[in-house]
């Protein structure tokens, strides 16, 4: 693992190596020296001098070389499929569902080239006009998670690089490789010297030091709700501006009138994919009384069938750390204990062959744990999902509200009525009725209350990489008519 820092692959200078292990077999994959602080800070530093000449090309031109390394990424996509695959532990599928993601995501953003334009607006007084030109802030951080290791690199590069920042990307140290690939690609496309930069290493290591550092002008950082409250209590020295993508506690309501096997296998997905590791994951199972058990009965069936392992066929792969798999084994412990019962799962599979010591956990539901129990308030992050009867909507959107994070959620009816009232009600940055996820790049990927700061996605989502920025001028060739100013003065 090399760092890209001013236009050169080099090594790392940090203290000890990061070591990775597999998630599906608990091997040493390999492991790396991190980049120190001084790495960071020349990286920084050559973001802050490309910055210049990087800003004063056009949108257009920028949007050239992100289309060049759209097309250098989908010639050899069966590549960061392989490494999403080996650091992440996705199935295949996932993987190339990701790959996808990537290369939409540089599509829609490279699109914008030339959509995003300024306006001119009237002044006070004829012949004065206010031109609010949208300019990029600078140096940009970016900071990533491991769940979607190459789709979130993608998601901050394509934005932030369009609108003339440079950019220093700092992935999870869980998952460089990915990120180490989509850079290569972004240097051959032809991006200039210092306008990316990668750093790898751990975020408890770096992370204060690049968030606060004085040249850094934005933090684009997705990842736990923890640690975007770290880094905004840091960034408080030097004002950059955050957008903080951070953890989510989804409810997945299915009203009485639900179609089932649409809310069945929507439900699968939304549990599953990624083995619950998403931030848009279904983490709270609201079901009417009348179908309850019925409901419970059968996801517990479906959930029984899955099979879990590394191969082609597989439907769900392992979680990514032996962390993560003791994270998950406490919780579900915890919910034994405060009385919960567990429908399916609570375990680890029993798995032989090559996965027999990866960080597997078993589709788990559990039933009748409370409102207030840690699996319902806290976010899992693994293939457990907790259930709970609800009688009434009034039960269902005030159970749903009543959590810290606000990011996706999920409602099954064929009331109009009710999924009506639920857009009105429901205090999420999304609503998914009747239809699964994942968010689309034409979308706003937003969260309330914990889960974060500004968004991504949509025009909304390119405009957090902008500032606006407004020039006053007259044109009349006029003297100002200033009154606290009085004429004899300039005599
Ligand atoms: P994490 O918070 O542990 O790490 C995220 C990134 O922050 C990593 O690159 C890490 O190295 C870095 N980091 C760690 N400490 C830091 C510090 N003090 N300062 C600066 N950077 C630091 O999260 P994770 O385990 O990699 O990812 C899982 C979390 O991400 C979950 O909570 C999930 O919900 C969230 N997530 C949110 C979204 C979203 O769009 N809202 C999307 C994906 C994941």
């Amino acid at each position: 693992m090399k760092m890209y820092i001013d236009g050169e692959w080099v090594n790392g200078h940090g203290s000890g190596d990061v070591e990775k292990y597999s998630p599906t077999d608990g091997k040493l994959l390999y492991s790396f020296k991190s980049a120190s602080k001084d790495d960071a800070a020349a990286a920084i530093d050559a973001t802050y001098d490309a910055f210049p000449k990087w800003s004063e090309k056009t949108s257009v031109e920028r949007s050239k070389i992100i289309y060049k390394a759209k097309e250098l990424i989908e010639k050899r996509r069966k590549e960061l499929e392989k490494i999403v695959i080996l650091e992440n532990g996705k199935i295949n599928k996932e993987a190339e569902e990701e790959v996808d993601g990537v290369l939409d995501q540089l599509q829609y953003y490279a699109e914008f080239a030339r959509k995003i334009n300024g306006e001119i607006v009237e002044g006070e007084n004829a012949h004065r006009k206010i031109f609010q030109y949208l300019v990029p802030y600078g140096t940009v951080v970016a900071i990533t998670p491991w769940n979607f290791p190459a789709a979130m690199v993608a998601r901050k590069l394509a934005p932030a690089l369009l609108a003339g920042n440079t950019v220093v990307l700092k992935p999870s140290s869980d998952t460089p490789g990915s990120a180490e690939w989509l850079v290569k690609k972004f240097v051959e496309a032809g991006l200039p010297k210092g306008v990316l930069n990668f750093i790898a290493g751990r975020g408890s290591e770096l992370g204060n030091f690049l968030v606060s550092h004085k040249k850094v002008a934005l933090v684009t950082m997705t990842g736990s709700t923890s640690t975007g409250q770290s880094i905004m209590e840091k960034a408080s020295s030097n004002m950059a501006k955050l957008i903080l993508e951070l953890g989510g506690k989804a409810p997945f309501m299915v009203w009485k009138d639900a179609d089932m096997a649409s809310a069945l296998k929507t439900l699968a997905w939304a549990k599953y994919w990624n083995a619950g590791q998403s931030c848009i994951a279904a983490e709270r199972l609201y079901i009417h009384e009348d179908i309850y058990d019925t409901f419970i009965r059968k996801f517990a069936e479906l959930s029984k069938r899955l099979s879990l392992g590394s191969s082609a066929s597989a439907d769900m792969g392992p979680l990514i750390n032996a962390g993560a798999l003791k994270g998950i084994e406490q919780s579900v412990d915890d919910a034994v204990k405060s009385g919960a019962k567990i429908v399916i799962g609570g375990r680890r599979p029993k798995l032989s062959g090559n996965v027999a010591n990866g960080y597997y956990y078993a589709p788990t539901v559990i039933r009748d744990a409370g409102q207030k129990s840690k699996l319902f308030q806290e976010e899992i992050f693994g293939p457990v999902i907790g259930a709970m009867k609800i009688s009434s909507k009034e039960e269902m959107f005030e159970k749903a509200n009543d959590s810290k994070y606000g990011l996706a959620s999920y409602l099954f009816t064929k009331d109009l009525n009710l999924a009506e009232e639920a857009a009105e009600r429901i205090r999420f940055g999304e609503l998914y009725i009747n239809m699964p996820g994942p968010e689309a790049s034409q979308g706003y990927h937003t969260g309330f209350r914990m889960t974060g700061q500004a968004g991504e996605g949509s025009v909304h989502g390119i405009r957090e990489y902008l500032k606006l920025k407004n020039v006053y001028i007259d044109y009349s060739g006029k003297e100002p008519n200033i009154p606290t100013v009085k004429k004899k003065l300039l005599r």
